[in-house]
């Protein structure tokens, strides 16, 4: 059977892209199912989006945005009645299981609404002025052209939360989405085309990062660059895109602790402990990574989790019964192997796991460490798969010290019924989303998205944060006198 290649969608066309290289799609839960193959496209299919994109602004600048925001209540519509086809090439060429995938949709079709709405008030305001008779206010302004570069994790939601909210406020946007979900990115650009949005106004170039996506990143034209994926690209994309001053936002790794002290409810703590590490096959920068105990209760913890965590059911995300699918590709696979090397070697105790399992796909066990110090490899280094870090604390203080003891800070957990010390982290914890008594995962449509320190650089992304980071402020002077006067003192 012929195995179908990817095309770009540039200027409103699918075409054929006339590079010869292309990276196989490959199902990780069975690698003798290759989907299809995604074009490594070249500079200059990238440059001919972003020609295109750069062609279609003016009319969609000048286009009402109660106009663009319905094409994006239409792009809800259509996510909603293709949940199940968007799920299941989500599960095919990500791997994670389908009531993952049908909740990552159900996701982006939140935006989508979300930012439909939010068309009705990109909003500036209006100031009372220093001068008599004149009237000053703000516009908030489209940037022109932008690019989006997504990771693999997210396949359909990310490229989802960078798009529509530059959409609505009337960029025209250029998406690199990963080389080896290129399913979910096509599912994206088709709803984006069936909905109504004008050629040119959203392009798809399949590429590799070093062609497509540096391109994205440096030509002159382009206004902004949205990125997210590992601290390493995103370092080197936020210099490349301020040499040329465009806006940059770079969403990055995580290693997120979940703190659980000795008056948490245990049997919650678990389960949100579990369902953090290893839900999406830990390849989450929300995923629980470190769990830090207060010693009183962490025998009895893990002792729990490790029953909890022995009960998950590792397989192919498609069929029922399965709580775990596997690595997203051979590289994050020989990743997770690696790092499971690493912390044995370095003296970490394995209290389940730590091996790659038998089967056709890239699967691992789920993985748990104890003993995990925190100068370790396991506790500062994001892993991106199923391998917890134990590591134990006195009191809070110390729990606090290792919370923040690492280079990144996107989201983390407390456990615990006393109130203050929930005030007291809270405060004190340096990451850019906070979850008492629940998981380290997860984000809503309509609250900011985005860390602290090495993981967040730029803007929140999601809410209206997404908005403005879009966005240019215009201020504007009006004198309404009619007469000649000297107005500015300044
Ligand atoms: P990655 O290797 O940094 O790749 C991310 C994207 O950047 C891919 O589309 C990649 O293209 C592209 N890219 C690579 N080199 C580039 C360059 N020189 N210029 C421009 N673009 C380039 O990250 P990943 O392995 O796909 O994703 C995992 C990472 O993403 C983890 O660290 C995870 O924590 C992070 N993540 C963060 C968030 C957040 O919101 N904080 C959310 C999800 C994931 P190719 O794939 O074609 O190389």
């Amino acid at each position: 059977m012929r195995v179908r290649r990817y095309q770009n969608f540039i200027n409103g066309q699918w075409v054929d892209s006339g590079s010869s290289s292309s990276v196989p799609n490959i199902n990780p839960a069975n690698t003798d199912d290759i989907i299809g193959h995604a074009p490594q496209s070249t500079r200059d299919e990238a440059q001919a989006a972003i020609a295109a994109a750069n062609e279609a602004f003016p009319a969609w600048r000048n286009t009402p945005a109660p106009a663009r925001g319905r094409i994006l209540a239409k792009a809800a519509q259509l996510c909603t009645d293709r949940k199940e086809e968007i799920a299941r090439t989500m599960t095919r060429e990500e791997g994670k299981t389908l009531s993952e995938s049908r909740g990552e949709v159900q996701k982006s079709i939140n935006l989508f609404e979300y930012y439909a709405g939010a068309s009705f008030r990109i909003e500036g305001r209006t100031s009372p002025s220093e001068v008599p008779s004149t009237f000053v206010y703000t516009l908030r302004q489209p940037l022109g052209v932008v690019s989006a570069i997504t990771p693999w994790n997210f396949p359909f939601c990310i490229p989802v939360w960078k798009t529509a909210p530059a959409l609505v406020t009337g960029n025209t946007v250029v998406l690199k989405a990963a080389s080896n979900t290129p399913g979910c990115a096509e599912l994206l650009a088709k709803i984006y085309e069936e909905a109504g949005l004008p050629k040119g106004v959203f392009n798809l170039v399949y590429g590799s990062g070093g062609t497509v996506g540096d391109e994205l990143v440096n030509n002159p034209t382009i206004r902004a660059v949205s990125f997210t994926g590992s601290c390493e690209t995103g370092g080197a994309v936020a210099k490349q895109a301020a040499a040329h001053l465009a806006k940059v936002t770079c969403e990055m790794g995580g290693k997120n602790p979940a703190v659980i002290m000795d008056d948490a409810d245990l049997d919650l703590a678990v389960e949100g402990v579990a369902q953090g590490a290893f839900g999406s096959t830990g390849q989450r920068c929300t995923a629980t990574s470190r769990v830090i105990l207060h010693q009183k209760i962490a025998d009895k913890f893990i002792e729990k989790l490790i029953e909890r965590v022995q009960k998950i059911k590792v397989g192919d995300g498609m069929q029922d019964g399965v709580s775990m699918g596997p690595a997203v590709d051979k590289a994050q696979y020989e990743t997770d192997l690696r790092y499971i090397a690493i912390a044995k070697k370095e003296g970490c105790r394995c209290l389940t796991g730590g091996e790659a399992l038998p089967g056709k796909g890239y699967f691992v066990a789920p993985t748990v460490f104890d003993g995990v110090t925190p100068a370790m490899t396991l506790a500062q280094e994001e892993v991106f798969g199923p391998v917890l870090a134990v590591m134990r604390a006195g009191d809070f203080e110390e729990a606090m010290q290792i919370a923040n003891g690492v280079k990144f800070g996107l989201t983390c957990s407390i456990y615990t019924s006393d109130a203050n010390l929930v005030m007291r982290f809270t405060d004190r914890i340096e990451a850019g989303m906070v979850h008492i008594n629940s998981p380290t995962v997860g984000g809503e449509a309509q609250l900011p998205f985005g860390g602290f320190k090495q993981t967040g650089y730029g803007s929140r992304e999601m809410s209206d944060e997404g908005l403005n980071f879009f966005t240019q402020l215009k201020t504007v002077f009006y004198d309404y006198t009619g007469v000649k006067r000297q107005t500015n003192i300044y």
